[in-house]
C-alpha cells in the first residue's frame, strides 16, 4: 500500500525524513513552545501561561478553553492586525445565548487547508475528473471555496454545488455534469443515491456530519467503493484530519494541531479511549487556540497505520449529546429501511413521530426505533416531488 498524501505533504511541510512518533512529538513541542512565546509577547487571552514547556505531557497542566471563551473573549485570542487577517468566520448564534463565535484566519492558515485538504482529495480524486462540492459557499477564503481550490491543484474541476439546494436540483447538477466525485455530508449523498440508484458518483470525502455505520455501509455498497469520512471545524482551521487508502480511522495534521481526549472531569484519557476531543492549533498564525474542548466524542487510535504513517487516528466522531437520542443514532437505525430517502423526526410524549420519504411505499417499517415507539407518516417521492421538501431534514425534541 502507498503512504498516505497527508504523510507525505507533513514530511514535506516539515522537512523530515520520517516522522515516528518521537519526531512528531519533537515538532509538537517546539511549535507549541513557539506559541506560547507569541502569546506572552502579545499579552494576550494565553498571555498568562508559562512561556514553555519542558515537554508535551506537561500540556495538561494548563487550563482548557471552552466555547464560552470563544464567544466571550475571542478577540484577546487574535495575535494579528485587522489588515493581516484574511477571513473571519461567524457562526450565528441559535437563540438567546449571547455573542457569536468568530475565528479567524490569516491568508497562510488558508493556504495551510487548501494543502491538508488537496493532500485528502488526492486519494480520491485523480487529474481531469470531476468533483462535486455539497458545502457552503460563502465568498473567498470560504469552505467550500477553499475545497474548490484544492481540487484545482489536482488538475481536476470542482462542481460547486453548495448547500441549501433541493435534491431535484443537485440531480440536475449530477446529470449534467457527471463527477466522479461527491464532497459533502453522508446523508443528502445516501438520499441522492437512493433517489436516482444509477449514477457518475464513484468516490465520496464525506465531512461536517457524523457519518453513522448504516449510512456509511449504505453509501458504498451504492459506490462500490469505500467512503473517505473528514473531520473538521471552525476551530480547526475548517480542515483537522482525513482518512487515508487503508480506511483505518482519520489521519490528524499533526504538524498543526494536537490532540488530546479528556472525560467529563477533564482528565487525560490514554489513546484508545473514548471521549471529548481537545485540540491545540500549534501552527494557526491568526487565532491559535490552545486546548479548545470541542464538544465532539471520539478516540485516538495508536499504533502504526497499515499505509505506514505515524500520524494519529481519530476513529468515528460524534457530538457529546445528552440524553435523548441523537440525531446520529437516529440516522443508524433509520436508514437501515431501503426505502427510506429522508426523514424528519419530533419526539412528541415519548413517541417518535417520522415523517419520512420513500421511494416506494408499503415496506415494511418498524413499529420501535432506539426504544422510542413510532408512528409514520410516509409519502412516495418522485422526481418531480423531489425539491423542496427532502432538503429539510431535520429533527425536532417536543
Ligand atoms: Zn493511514
Amino acid at each position: 500500500m502507498n503512504i498516505s498524501a497527508l504523510e507525505l505533504l507533513v514530511r514535506e511541510q516539515e522537512g523530515m525524513e520520517f516522522s515516528g512518533r518521537k519526531e512528531i512529538a519533537e515538532l509538537q513541542l517546539r511549535k507549541l513552545n513557539r506559541l506560547l512565546k507569541r502569546e506572552k509577547e502579545r499579552g494576550s487571552f494565553y498571555g498568562g501561561l508559562p512561556e514553555g514547556l519542558s515537554s508535551l505531557s506537561e500540556l495538561s497542566r494548563l487550563p482548557f478553553t471552552t466555547e464560552r471563551d470563544l464567544r466571550e473573549q475571542g478577540n484577546r485570542m487574535v495575535l494579528l492586525s485587522q489588515s493581516e487577517i484574511d477571513r473571519v468566520r461567524t457562526e450565528e448564534t441559535s437563540g438567546t445565548t449571547g455573542r457569536a463565535k468568530r475565528v479567524y484566519y490569516s491568508a497562510a492558515d488558508n493556504e495551510r487547508t487548501v494543502s491538508f485538504f488537496a493532500a485528502g482529495l488526492s486519494e480520491l480524486v485523480g487529474p481531469g475528473e470531476r468533483a462535486m462540492i455539497c458545502m457552503p459557499f460563502s465568498g473567498p477564503g470560504g469552505l467550500g471555496e477553499l475545497i474548490a481550490e484544492a481540487i484545482c491543484r489536482l488538475g481536476a474541476r470542482p462542481i460547486p454545488a453548495g448547500i441549501g439546494k433541493s435534491y431535484g436540483e443537485l440531480l440536475e447538477v449530477l446529470e449534467k455534469e457527471q463527477p466522479e466525485t461527491f464532497v459533502g455530508m453522508p446523508v443528502p449523498l445516501l438520499s441522492l443515491l437512493r433517489l436516482r440508484p444509477k449514477t457518475p458518483l464513484r468516490r465520496a470525502l464525506v465531512s461536517a456530519d457524523a457519518c453513522p455505520g448504516t449510512v456509511k455501509r449504505e453509501i458504498e455498497k451504492r459506490l462500490g467503493s469505500r467512503l473517505y469520512p473528514h473531520y473538521g471545524s471552525r476551530e480547526a482551521g475548517l480542515g483537522g484530519a482525513v482518512t487515508c487508502p487503508a480506511f483505518f480511522g482519520m489521519h490528524l495534521r499533526e504538524n498543526d494541531i494536537i490532540a488530546e481526549i479528556v472525560d467529563e472531569k477533564g482528565r487525560v484519557l490514554p489513546e484508545g479511549e473514548w471521549g471529548e476531543l481537545v485540540i491545540t492549533t500549534i501552527q494557526a498564525e491568526a487565532m491559535p487556540l490552545i486546548r479548545y474542548r470541542t464538544g465532539d466524542r471520539t478516540r485516538l487510535l495508536s499504533g502504526k497505520c497499515p499505509c505506514g504513517s505515524a500520524l494519529v487516528r481519530l476513529d468515528v466522531v460524534t457530538r457529546l449529546e445528552e440524553g435523548g437520542l441523537p440525531m446520529h443514532e437516529l440516522d443508524n437505525l433509520a436508514f437501515r429501511i431501503p426505502e427510506l430517502i429522508d426523514y424528519r423526526a419530533e419526539l412528541v410524549n415519548g413517541a417518535l413521530c417520522l415523517e419520512g420519504c420513500v421511494s416506494r411505499p408499503g415496506g415494511r417499517f418498524p413499529e420501535e426505533l432506539g426504544g422510542y415507539p413510532v408512528r409514520w407518516k410516509l409519502r412516495e417521492v418522485s422526481m418531480e416531488d423531489a425539491p423542496c421538501y427532502l432538503a429539510k431534514r431535520s429533527v425536532s425534541f417536543v
